[in-house]
C-alpha cells in the first residue's frame, strides 16, 4: 500500500504534532487496523507510545467521517461497512491524529520552541498486516527553522519530503529539525551528516574529525559501508546520556558541558563508536528472534549479549585502536567495568541468556533489587567477548575474525538472523570445539569467571587493593532533605541487619546524622553494633545495625608487558 504522511508542526511550544496519513485501500479491504508501535527496536521496553495520542479520526479525503474505533491500547479499526454508504466505493482515506511530544530521550519525540526531534515509532502509525511500499513523509514546520538532519532519502520534488523503502525503514529514521549545528564529512565518497543540538562548553577536541576517524576505522574493520549516507544526530543536554542505533543514523545524547573533561570525552567517543558499530551488529547481524519485528508486543531473545555485549567490547576498543585514547585510559575504563561487575550481586543468579530474555522487565525497568537479581548483558557481555578475543589469539585469530564471519553470514542470508549455535560453529571454525564450549558456558552459566587469568595472558595484571574501612553496602537517594535508602547490596551489612530500601535514616546511637555522614561513614568503625533510628512507612523504629568492612577493590589493570598488551588489543 502506498502511504503518505504529512507531519505538521505549527505551534511547537504546545509540543503537539499533527499527522495526516493518506492512503488508498483495495476495494476488498472493508476493514483496516492501524497501530502505533509499543516499543522501539534497540530499546527493549514497552513504552506504549499510543498514550501520547490526543485525538485520532478517519475520513475520506472530502472529510466524510469513517467509522474508526480504538480496539486496543495502540490499535484503531476503520470499518467501511459501518461508515456512511457514500464512502463505501471511495478507496482513498485519511487518518488525522495529534501526538503530544515532550519526552526528551533518544527513544521518544521531543518538540518545543527550539526544535523537533521525531522518533518514528513514537508517532508514525503503521497498518496491520499491510506492507507499506515506499512510504513518503512530508514535513511542515516553522519557517525560521533552517535545518533537517535525518537518514531518510530526500525527495527532490517537494521541499522537506522524504521517502523510505518500507515501514521498517521509516521507523528506523529519526528526524532532527531546527537551527541546530550541521556539518558533513565524506568517507568512501559517502556523506556523513552531523546534526548537533544543544550547548557545548569550550573544549580542545575536534568532534567532527574524531567521529570521522571512528567511521573510517570501523567501516575498514568491517570491510564495508552498508548505506548510501549516514546521519549522526546528537543532543547535548545537561545530565542526559544515551544512544540508539539505526540502519544509517544514530541518535545520541550527552552532557555537552562535560566534553572538556578528557575522561568524559573518551566516554562520548565510546558512545559514538557503540552506536555506529551497531550499523553492522544488530541493525544487520541480528539474533534470529529479532530478524523481523513485531512492534506491538515484546520480542524476546536470549541473545542481546551479542547485540550489546559484543558492541560494548568493541566500542572502547575502537576508540583505542583509532588512537583517540591511550592504553592506560582504555584499561581504566575496563577497570571501571569490572568494578561495576563485581559490585553486581545479581551475576550470581542470571546468566547472560537470562539477563537478555528479561531485558523488558529488568534492565529497562530497574528498581531497588535489579542489581541483586540480574546482570547487565552490556556489561558482562562485553567482558566475556574480551575473554573470547584473548582466547582466539592463541589460535592466531582475534575478535575481528568472528566479526567477519558474522558479516559474511549476514550477507549470505540477510533475513534469517543468527543463532547461538551459528556463533558456536563460527568459534569452532576459528579455534576448536573446546573454546566454543567454554564460550557457551560463559553465556549460559553464572559460575564465577577468573577474568584475571585471561588478562594475564596478554600482559595485563589485576591489582586488588585490600580494604579495611567500614562499610554498610547502601546507596542513597539523591535528596537533600532526608536520608533515604535507595538500594542495599545483597548480603552486605545493612542488608543483613534488616534495613530496607525506602527507609529514612534519622539518627545513629541517638545522634542526628547527615547524608554526608552516612556516605562517608567516617563516624563509624567496622564490626561494631549501632542503633539506627529510622522511619519506615511513617513508623519510627530502632534497628540494630552491624557494620562490616568494604570488599577489596580492583585498583588497577596494570600493564606488565606493554608490547604484548598492545599487540593483543590493537
Ligand atoms: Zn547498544
Amino acid at each position: 500500500m502506498q502511504v503518505h504522511y504529512l507531519v505538521s508542526i505549527t505551534a511547537p511550544h504546545t509540543h503537539l504534532v499533527q499527522v495526516t496519513l493518506k492512503a488508498q485501500r483495495d476495494s476488498e479491504q472493508q476493514r483496516l487496523q492501524v497501530f502505533l508501535p509499543s516499543w522501539s527496536p534497540g530499546s527493549y521496553l514497552m513504552r506504549e507510545y499510543a498514550r501520547h495520542i490526543r485525538t485520532l479520526s478517519a475520513s475520506t479525503l472530502d472529510n466524510i467521517p469513517l467509522s474508526c474505533q480504538q480496539i486496543a491500547k495502540g490499535t484503531w479499526e476503520i470499518d467501511w461497512t459501518n461508515s456512511p454508504v457514500a464512502t463505501q466505493a471511495i478507496l482513498d482515506f485519511q487518518i488525522v491524529y495529534e501526538v503530544y511530544c515532550h519526552e526528551f530521550s533518544v527513544r521518544t519525540c521531543h518538540v518545543d520552541s527550539t526544535h523537533a526531534f521525531l522518533h518514528a515509532p513514537a508517532y508514525l502509525l503503521g497498518i496491520k498486516d499491510v506492507a507499506l511500499c515506499n512510504p513518503i513523509i512530508r514535513l511542515q514546520f516553522p519557517e525560521e527553522w533552517q535545518n533537517v538532519t535525518t537518514g531518510l532519502e530526500a525527495l527532490s520534488k517537494y521541499p522537506h519530503c522524504y521517502i523510505a523503502t518500507d515501514y521498517d525503514q521509516l521507523l528506523d529514521c529519526p528526524i532532527e529539525i531546527g537551527n541546530h549545528e550541521t556539518d558533513t564529512f565524506y568517507v568512501n565518497n559517502k556523506a556523513h551528516h552531523i546534526g548537533f543540538y544543544g550547548d557545548i562548553f569550550p573544549h580542545v577536541y575536534d568532534l567532527r574529525q574524531d567521529i570521522q576517524s571512528l567511521v573510517e576505522l570501523i567501516s575498514h574493520t568491517m570491510n564495508s559501508m552498508p548505506y548510501t549516507h549516514y546521519a549522526f544526530i546528537a543532543h547535548f543536554i545537561p545530565r542526559l546520556y544515551g544512544g540508539i542505533e539505526h540502519s544509517n543514523s544514530a541518535a545520541l545524547q550527552f552532557d555537552g558541558r562535560k566534553l572538556a573533561n578528557r575522561k568524559e570525552y573518551i566516554r562520548w567517543l565510546g558512545l559514538v563508536a557503540h552506536e555506529y558499530f551497531h550499523t553492522w551488529n544488530i541493525k544487520r547481524i541480528r539474533p534470529t528472534e529479532l530478524a523481523q519485528f513485531d512492534y506491538c508486543q515484546e520480542n524476546y531473545t536470549r541473545m542481546l549479549w551479542l547485540a550489546e555485549g559484543l558492541t560494548s567490547f568493541m566500542d572502547d576498543l575502537f576508540v583505542l585502536r583509532a588512537g583517540l585514547c591511550t592504553i592506560e585510559e582504555y584499561l581504566e575504563k575496563i577497570r571501571e567495568d569490572f568494578a561495576r561487575y563485581y559490585a553486581t550481586e545479581g551475576r550470581r543468579f542470571h546468566s547472560l541468556e537470562d539477563s537478555s530474555f528479561n531485558a523488558w522487565i529488568k534492565l529497562y525497568r530497574p528498581d531497588e533489587n535489579t542489581a541483586n537479581s540480574s546482570i547487565s548483558y552490556y556489561l558482562k557481555g562485553g567482558l566475556v567477548f574480551a575473554l573470547l578475543h584473548i582466547q582466539l589469539l592463541a589460535f592466531g585469530k582475534k575478535i575481528d575474525d568472528l566479526l567477519h564471519l558474522l558479516w559474511q553470514a549476514y550477507q549470505e542470508n540477510p533475513s534469517t538472523g543468527v543463532s547461538l549455535s551459528d556463533i558456536l560453529a563460527m568459534i569452532t571454525q576459528l579455534s576448536n570445539a573446546n573454546l566454543a564450549a567454554q564460550f557457551h558456558h560463559w553465556i549460559t552459566n553464572t559460575d564465577e569467571i577468573n577474568f584475571a587469568d585471561f588478562y594475564q595472558k596478554i600482559g595485563i595484571q589485576f591489582v586488588w587493593k585490600p580494604e579495611s574501612t567500614v562499610w554498610l553496602g547502601i546507596e542513597f537517594e539523591p535528596r537533600v532533605d532526608k536520608i533515604i535508602i535507595k538500594s542495599l547490596r545483597l548480603d552486605a551489612p545493612a542488608y543483613q541487619s534488616g534495613l530496607n530500601a525506602g527507609d529514612e535514616i534519622i539518627a545513629v546511637n541517638h545522634q542526628r546524622v547527615t547524608l554526608e555522614d552516612m556516605q562517608k561513614l567516617d563516624i563509624l568503625i567496622p564490626y561494631q553494633n549501632y542503633q539506627f533510628l529510622i522511619a519506615r512507612s511513617e513508623r519510627v523504629l530502632d534497628i540494630d545495625v552491624n557494620t562490616g568492612v568494604k570488599p577489596d577493590t580492583l585498583d588497577k589493570l596494570l600493564i606488565i608487558d606493554r608490547d604484548k598488551a598492545l599487540a593483543a588489543l590493537l
